[in-house]
């Protein structure tokens, strides 16, 4: 099975936006750690990859994916990956137990939910609007957390 750095590197859109979800879902140290070292490299070599995207490019999502790389690199919670992309579904992330829903408005298509994330207890606003696709936009209350800090204290809130 080729590696996520082989898809990265193919030139092949099909396989660059592949790695590009398996990063982005992405919460194992193992598989970030090797993006890590490489970053340099997969930007140059992506750069020019016509990725193409019929509402949004997914040029986006390939940023995002580097953005979750560099905040891993960076030491901040996963939950400071929300922010950047419109693509996190608050009941995804709850049903994955990375987010808790504390609140919702009236449910609609657009309406708006209080988040936690389960790691750093960090509390965003997400507001949900549908424009051709629903998107979600998370606005974090507060400061930012460092992952390594939350786990210093066991993870608590
Ligand atoms: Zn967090």
């Amino acid at each position: 099975m080729p590696t996520l750095i082989e898809d990265y590197e193919s030139g092949d859109p099909r396989r660059v936006l592949h790695a590009v979800w398996q990063t982005i879902g992405c919460r194992d140290p193992e598989l970030l750690k090797p993006l890590v070292t490489t970053l340099p490299r997969l930007r140059s070599r992506t750069e020019g990859v016509e990725l193409g995207g019929m509402i949004y490019l997914n040029s986006t999502h390939l940023d995002h994916a580097f953005r979750v790389i560099e905040n891993y690199r960076d030491g901040l919670c996963w939950c400071m990956a929300y922010p950047d992309s419109l693509t996190y579904d608050p009941r995804k992330e709850q049903d994955r137990g990375h987010a808790e829903i504390r609140s919702t408005s009236t449910p609609g298509w657009e309406m708006t939910y209080e988040c936690a994330c389960t790691v750093c207890g960090q509390v965003f606003d997400v507001e949900q609007g549908d424009h051709h696709v629903t998107w979600w936009r998370w606005v974090p209350r507060g400061l930012k957390r460092r992952r390594s800090a939350a786990a210093d204290v066991g993870g608590a809130a």
